[in-house]
């Protein structure tokens, strides 16, 4: 969607913000430095794509991953859909880098957009946010529809930006109920933008979030949004549980 959509009126779990509100005031902007060249995994890394096949994904249906493989990375192909790893997971820290199209096409939401979902419904925002007005909570790094990052720390498009991710997956009750939120912590470009920040829900749009229960471990998805986002060097460490 574009900037300017209106709202719901209802404002998200703890904050006074309607979701996607424009009037949200847009985090510092920080300077992360140039890109980087790629490190290699840790050795307990599960590795998701080394830059040479998308043999560790797949489409929601269970088909063959259907992105663009070329020189290193994966790229969002249009129409084809999003992907899923075949392994599922729970707690996890999570590795990957992305890049935007360059030169820049369009505006807000339809910029470079695509989107990391952790177990397939918490979304961390992955969208260029270099110079590029759009609501708060939607910008790179954002906590879809939740929490904007705390500083923008976008790198320019075309670019190689990193995601460092702490993900702590929800708890629910044998009723359904959450015992505990979801929890991330988010390094975009290697600065602070979310410090252990409870998830309200299931990432949605333009609503207000809630909890569905699911099960302990679900796919990580890479969202394909129409727009040719690149990513290479994914892996995750799963995490025991705390
Ligand atoms: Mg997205």
């Amino acid at each position: 969607m574009s900037a300017g959509i209106s709202n719901n009126g209802l404002a998200q779990g703890g904050t006074e913000w309607p979701v996607h509100s424009m009037d949200r005031p847009r985090p510092p902007v920080v300077d992360p430095g140039p890109e980087r060249p790629s490190a290699p995994p840790p050795a307990d890394a599960v590795v998701l794509f080394d830059g040479r096949d998308l043999a560790q994904w797949q489409r929601a249906d269970g088909s063959p991953a259907r992105w663009r493989v070329a020189q290193g990375y994966m790229e969002a192909a249009g129409g084809s859909g999003n992907v899923l790893t075949r392994r599922s997971f729970g707690d996890v820290q999570v590795h990957l880098e992305w890049a935007t199209p360059s030169p820049a096409a369009r505006e807000g939401q339809a910029r470079g957009n695509s989107g990391v979902f952790l177990m397939g419904h918490y979304e961390i925002q992955v969208l260029d946010s270099w110079r590029n007005e759009t609501y708060a909570d939607g910008q790179a790094a954002a906590i879809f529809g939740q929490t904007p990052p705390l500083v923008n720390a976008s790198r320019p498009p075309g670019a190689w930006q990193t995601y460092d991710i702490i993900f702590r997956r929800p708890r629910f009750a044998a009723d359904g109920s959450v015992l505990q939120p979801a929890r991330v912590t988010v390094l975009h470009n290697g600065v602070l933008v979310h410090d252990a920040v409870a998830f309200t829900g299931r990432t949605v749009h333009a609503r207000q979030a809630r909890y569905e229960p699911h099960a302990d471990r679900l796919p990580l998805m890479l969202q394909e949004h129409g727009d040719p986002v690149r990513y290479r060097n994914i892996w995750v460490r799963e995490l025991a549980e705390n």
